[in-house]
């Protein structure tokens, strides 16, 4: 079972009652924005003292979005340890549990801010992010989202990029973190069994659990995915 809170605030505060919380896992939404033209890559954010579970979440995370979105993944491998220059380190470094910042999409691409304000890219966004914490915090437990740009105390205007056509970087990423944490309270048998899914868009069409060992094939010429 998860239970998800959102954490509001200056940052640091977010942490420290993020810890007194004793969450296991620290998400902040944002999205990328950059002055070039058409910058089109994924990419995660973990602090610059940040556990091996946060990097490996962090590349699962951008790999995920990458596949999806038919976007690069940049940095290390889809992960900034320390953030842009230190920037963003600050927004996770204090956390006693892994972290990661997440800048899957570009306001400032104009397809992209497509799919941002779509409802079909905000499922999507969110499935990614919750099906990430399922991989890697199987145990369940409290899941802390925070709301980047939004709710600081020093800047209570803030929110973040413009996107391209309208709308803001964190009224978006409200809207992502909304969505993953109902299909966060929605899985009430944390399975800890391998689990394939066969999906159109979002929904899911067919979920089995199969061995961990299993191995599944997908014949392309006969249209048949093979499990066993
Ligand atoms: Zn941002």
């Amino acid at each position: 079972m998860y239970q998800v809170k959102f954490y509001k605030g200056d940052y640091i505060k977010r942490l420290k009652n993020a810890n007194k919380d004793k969450a296991i896992a620290y998400v902040e939404q944002h999205f990328n924005s950059s002055a070039s033209s058409q910058p089109n890559y994924s990419v995660v954010i973990t602090g610059s003292n940040a556990s091996t579970t946060s990097k490996n979440w962090g590349r699962w995370y951008a790999r995920s979005i990458s596949r999806s979105f038919s976007t690069k993944v940049a940095g290390d491998d889809g992960i900034l340890v320390g953030g842009w220059n230190g920037r963003g380190d600050g927004n996770l470094k204090h956390t006693k549990m892994p972290a990661i910042l997440l800048e899957p999409l570009f306001a400032s691409n104009p397809q992209q801010a497509d799919i941002i304000r779509s409802e079909d890219g905000q499922l999507k966004l969110a499935r990614i992010l919750v099906e990430s914490i399922e991989r890697f915090f199987p145990q369940g437990g409290l899941i802390a989202f925070s709301v980047g740009h939004k709710y600081k105390k020093s800047n209570p205007k803030d929110r973040g990029a413009a996107l391209v056509g309208g709308g803001t970087e964190a009224g978006y990423a409200e809207k992502v973190l909304k969505k993953a944490a109902v299909m966060l309270k929605q899985i009430d048998n944390i399975s800890e069994q391998r689990t394939i899914r066969v999906m159109q868009g979002d929904k899911v069409l067919f979920e089995t659990a199969i061995d961990e060992d299993d191995d599944i094939l997908w014949d392309s010429q006969r249209g048949v995915l093979q499990i066993p």
